[in-house]
C-alpha cells in the first residue's frame, strides 16, 4: 500500500479545511469500501481525513417531521431505528439486505453512498477500465458482464451501482446535505449518482472536497407503505442482480394518488422508474396496468450480450412489490 498521511478532524470545518485543495485526499468514515480498494492498489490516496468521530451520528425527527439521518450513522442503527422501521420500512429492508451484520456494524451512511462500483475490471488493475484509468477502454463490454448495466449505460462504461441503500433512499425522495468550499448544498438522492457519458470516473455530482453531513428522508413520504426487494445470487453477501424500492398511496377509490418506484443493479446509479410513475397515477394498480407501466418504463432498456435476463427479473420484482403493496394500502383502509 502506498504511504499516506492521516488526520483525525473533530468537526464538519476542521474536515473540509483538511481536504481542501488536495485532489489526492479521501474522507475515512468506516473504511469498508474504501481500505479496501487501497489494498488493491485501485485507491492511492496521500491523505486520509477521517471523518468518524465527527458530531453526525444521530437521528433526528425535525420540526416538519422529516428525519434527518447524519451521515456517519452505522447501517445497523439506521436499520434499527423505530421511526425508520415504522415510518421508511423500504430504508430498513434495502440496509438489511445488504452486506454483513459485522460490515452494516461499521459502514456508514454517507459512505454506502459514495461506494464504488463492484465491477470486477475496476477492482482489478491490471484490466482496462475507463472508471479507474480515463481513456484505457472497458474490459467488461466484451469481456464478463452478467451483472452489468441494461440501462443508461454509455460506450465507455456498463457499470452498475452497488449500493441497495440508494435505491430505497432515491424512491422515498431523500436529499442529500453536503459542506464543502462553496459552502453548503442539498442533491436529492434520485439526482446525486452520475449516469456514465464520456465520463464514468466521476460516479457522483460531488464536488471536489465536499462531506456529506447528513441524508434527510422527507415527511411526505413518511407512514406511506414501503417495500424493498432484492434478487441476488446468493443469500448473503451478494450484490443485488436486480432490485426494487417502492413507496405507494392509493386515494379512497383505490387509484394511485403517490408512487416512488426505483430500480438497483441496472444501471449506474438507482434508476427513478418516472415513465413507470406516469402511466400509474391516477390509475388502479391492476395487474395489466402494472404491466403496462413497467413495459413503458423498461422499453427504454438497451441489454448487453448475456444481462437480458435482468429486464424480466426487475419486471417480476417490480409488479410483485407494486402489487403486494396495493394490497396492503387496502387492507389498512379496511381494518
Ligand atoms: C463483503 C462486502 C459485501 C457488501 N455487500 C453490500 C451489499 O449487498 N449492499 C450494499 O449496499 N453494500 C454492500 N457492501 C458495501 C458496504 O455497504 C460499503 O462498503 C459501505 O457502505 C461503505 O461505507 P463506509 O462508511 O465503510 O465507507 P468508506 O469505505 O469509509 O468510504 C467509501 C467512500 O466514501 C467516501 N466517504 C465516506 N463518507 C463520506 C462522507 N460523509 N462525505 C464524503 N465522502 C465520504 C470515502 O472517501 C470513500 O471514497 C458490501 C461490502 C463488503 C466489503
Ligand atoms: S464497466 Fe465501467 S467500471 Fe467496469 S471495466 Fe468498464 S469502464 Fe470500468
Amino acid at each position: 500500500m502506498k504511504p499516506f498521511a492521516y488526520v483525525r478532524a473533530h468537526s464538519v470545518e476542521e474536515a473540509t479545511a483538511a481536504h481542501a485543495g488536495r485532489p489526492g485526499a479521501r474522507y475515512l468514515a468506516g473504511g469498508t469500501n474504501l481500505v479496501d480498494l487501497m489494498k488493491l492498489g485501485v485507491e492511492t490516496p496521500d491523505l486520509l481525513v477521517d471523518i468518524s468521530r465527527l458530531p453526525l451520528d444521530d437521528i433526528q425527527e425535525q420540526a416538519d417531521g422529516s428525519l434527518r439521518v447524519g451521515a456517519t450513522v452505522r447501517g445497523t442503527d439506521l436499520a434499527a431505528h423505530p421511526l425508520v422501521r415504522a415510518r421508511y420500512a423500504a430504508v430498513s429492508r434495502a440496509l438489511l439486505s445488504g452486506a454483513s451484520g459485522q460490515l452494516r456494524n461499521t459502514a456508514t451512511t454517507g459512505g454506502n453512498l459514495l461506494q464504488r462500483t463492484r465491477c470486477p475490471y475496476f477492482q482489478d488493475v491490471s484490466k482496462p477500465c475507463n472508471k479507474r484509468e480515463p481513456g484505457s477502454g472497458c474490459g467488461a463490454r466484451d469481456g464478463v458482464h452478467r451483472d452489468h448495466a441494461v440501462l443508461g449505460h454509455s460506450l465507455h462504461c456498463i457499470a452498475t451501482h452497488p449500493s441497495d441503500l440508494a435505491v430505497a433512499l432515491a424512491a422515498l425522495d431523500a436529499d442529500v446535505a453536503l459542506h464543502g468550499p462553496d459552502g453548503e448544498r442539498t442533491v436529492p438522492v434520485a439526482e446525486f449518482h452520475r449516469l456514465p457519458g464520456d465520463h464514468p470516473e466521476q460516479d457522483t455530482v460531488v464536488r471536489p472536497g465536499e462531506l456529506i453531513t447528513a441524508v434527510t428522508l422527507p415527511a411526505a413520504t413518511g407512514g406511506l407503505p414501503s417495500a424493498y426487494r432484492k434478487a441476488r445470487d446468493r443469500a448473503s453477501y451478494a450484490f443485488a442482480l436486480a432490485s426494487v424500492a417502492a413507496v405507494l398511496d392509493l386515494d379512497t377509490a383505490g387509484a394511485v394518488r403517490h408512487v416512488g418506484l426505483s430500480f438497483g443493479g441496472l444501471a449506474h446509479r438507482p434508476w427513478r422508474a418516472r415513465r413507470a410513475e406516469a402511466a400509474l397515477l391516477g390509475a388502479a394498480p391492476t395487474t395489466a396496468a402494472l404491466v403496462h407501466a413497467l413495459d413503458e418504463e423498461l422499453s427504454a432498456a438497451e441489454p448487453l450480450r448475456d444481462n437480458a435476463y435482468k429486464i424480466e427479473l426487475a419486471h417480476n420484482l417490480a409488479r410483485t412489490v407494486l402489487t403486494d403493496l396495493a394490497r396492503t394500502t387496502r387492507t389498512a383502509r379496511h381494518t
